[in-house]
């Protein structure tokens, strides 16, 4: 038995078999051997991910020289170059006929030869190895259908204990929900997005593991959550004493769900707003029979992320449509695109290269892709007429970034009247309070809107200089940092003589147990991931009265340590 400790992105207990899962493109790489009449369907396959790559690389190169300048585009007329070198092209035909194998095996063999030759040449000519390798996997991923894969078959197709080196929102999306008993990984961070997107899965999540060495295919493990603890190949004793616990937890989770009908407030009657954060289309299903206020923020970034195309106007407006009237009356916050590092849909082709949570987000990214922007506002605006729809500005830094999205709206609102298609006029306006810029005007920027939710996640990083994806974060700062505190403590007493809703979104408000805080800093509105609101009411029935004094007892506690502690008394 192997007792291994790491960090918590998702409470819970499960129990299992692990199933080991790879991301990385080269071992994912599909090798088959195909039938002579499937020649031509494979040069067909081949021409189509070749014209893809050709439309990214070249909607790159229309925006790169805002972002990279001269830099980007040199690079990527350097892909260029590579991806219209006919004879390279020609030499993968040849042996997907000559070898009679699939596509993808052929531009991989082929890119690996072409890239050999550069290598042993001077450092400019290595330097072409890495533009050889970027082409290649765009080519590769341009394929339909390739994706992540387990390195072990799923048992008998029974859930399973996923393991991986890292969680990545696009390996989330390609696995079912029903195979995943809980995620185990090397990598990770509480408020990645890809931590976001598996957390609707309900299952216990795990980061910080040392895999390599410790787990394989096909191991039994227990995953203990809540304690980060991960049992590989559990003892006799410690497989009875989990039984008994998934079964204790079972009983809460029962208990929890008789008191969903119930509206959410405190031990004493503080009636509390508790909204549900969106990412998928299907997690609008999970609020079925809750009593809950609305969707506080619903990601659009998340709802079409694998295609290759935008999506049209069309789509939008009928994925809002369905989520605003499921909501049934509620309001419901839809988010217009917001850009990042690792939430950045394929079909926007951004250069891979940059750091994207520093460059374009927000309004930043409007004039670049305007038709898209365009595209989804209509959409917003037109399934206003179907429930309760508010627009929600993200990484709003200062006011003309308010304004940037207001004339979006405008020019929408025009376009909408001239072709005849029915909207809301009076939609509430609000914004992501995420970056500290905002958080220290707030009292400024709130006069603009009609209501604003704190993005706790990316004021977190942008305060710390630390990126949400990398776990340095979590292992050196504590997640509700004193200076996040602060920042909030600022952004409510700012706000607070304007009396518009102030809405704490990010993935702190899903952590029970800093309620008490929240309610002493004078939060009265939260939103949390649909799989969470349950348990989040549960626990909010026994909260006492708001202790004013709390907020400066805790900023008594400046370490991760001391923090800790503070939240466990
Ligand atoms: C946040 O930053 O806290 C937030 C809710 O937005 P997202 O996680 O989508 O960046
Ligand atoms: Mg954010």
């Amino acid at each position: 038995m192997k007792v291994l400790k790491g960090i918590s992105a998702n409470a819970g207990l499960a129990k299992g078999i692990a199933t080991v899962y790879s991301e990385e493109i080269e071992e994912n790489i599909p090798h088959y051997m195909i039938e002579e009449e499937k020649i031509e369907n494979e040069i067909t396959r081949l021409k189509e991910a070749y014209g893809k790559t050709k439309i990214a690389i070249e909607q790159m190169l229309k925006v790169s020289e805002e972002i990279f300048g001269k830099t980007g585009e040199e690079i990527l007329t350097a892909h260029s170059t590579i991806l219209e070198d006919e004879a390279l092209f020609e030499e993968i035909v040849s042996i997907i006929k000559k070898r009679l194998i699939n596509a993808e095996h052929a531009v991989n063999d082929v890119f690996d030869a072409y890239q050999e030759r550069f290598k042993h040449k001077d450092f400019h000519f290595s330097e072409i190895t890495h533009d050889i390798v970027d082409v290649r996997n765009r080519i590769l991923s341009s394929f339909d259908g390739l994706s992540g894969r387990f390195e072990c078959t799923i048992n008998e197709r029974q859930p399973v204990i996923v393991v991986s080196e890292r969680l990545s929102p696009s390996m989330v999306l390609n696995i079912s929900q029903s195979d995943v008993l809980a995620f185990v990984t090397e990598e990770g961070g509480l408020t990645s997005h890809a931590t976001i997107l598996a957390q609707n899965f309900g299952v216990p999540i795990v980061f910080g593991i040392n895999i390599k060495n410790n787990i394989e295919c096909g191991d039994k493990v227990i995953v203990d959550a809540s304690l980060g603890k991960v049992i590989v190949k559990p003892d006799k004793k410690t497989k009875k004493y989990y039984n008994r616990k998934i079964e204790k937890a079972e009983k809460r989770k029962q208990f929890c769900m008789v008191k969903e009908e119930i509206p959410t407030q405190t031990k004493k009657g503080l009636r509390l707003a508790l909204k549900a954060n969106i990412s998928l289309k299907a997690e609008i299903k999970m609020l079925e029979g809750l009593n809950y206020d609305g969707v506080g923020l619903l990601r659009s970034e998340f709802l079409f992320a694998n295609r290759h195309k935008a999506p049209s106007e069309e789509d939008w407006f009928k994925v809002y449509k369905n989520i605003a009237e499921t909501a049934d009356g509620k309001n419901v916050n839809i988010r217009l695109l917001d850009i990042s590092g690792d939430k950045m849909p394929k079909y926007l082709h951004l250069p891979l290269a940059g750091n994207h949570d520093l460059g374009i987000r927000g309004a930043r990214a409007i004039e670049i892709f305007d038709d898209m922007y365009q595209s989804q506002t209509k959409a917003i605006l037109r399934a206003s007429v179907y429930g309760n729809v508010r627009l929600l500005y993200p990484m709003i830094s200062d006011v003309s970034d308010i304004e940037s999205f207001r004339e979006l709206r405008k020019k929408a609102e025009s376009v909408l009247r001239k072709e005849k298609k029915k909207y809301k006029k009076d939609i509430k306006e609000g914004i992501m309070i995420e970056t500290p810029a905002a958080a220290v005007m707030a009292g400024t920027l709130i006069k603009y809107v009609d209501f604003a939710n704190i993005g706790s996640n990316d004021l977190l990083q942008y305060t710390l200089a630390a990126s949400r994806t990398n776990q340095i974060i979590e292992k050196r700062y504590h997640i509700l940092h004193p200076s996040l505190v602060r920042l909030m403590e600022i952004i409510v007493r700012e706000t607070r003589k304007y009396k518009k809703e102030i809405c704490l979104c990010g993935e702190i408000a899903s952590f029970e147990e800093f309620y008490p805080l929240f309610l002493s800093l004078g939060i009265k509105s939260f939103s949390v991931e649909a799989s969470k609101l349950s348990d989040i009411k549960c626990n909010l029935l026994h909260v006492g009265v708001p202790d004013k004094s709390l907020v400066n007892k805790f900023y008594e506690n400046l370490k991760k340590d001391d923090i800790e502690k503070f939240f466990k008394r």
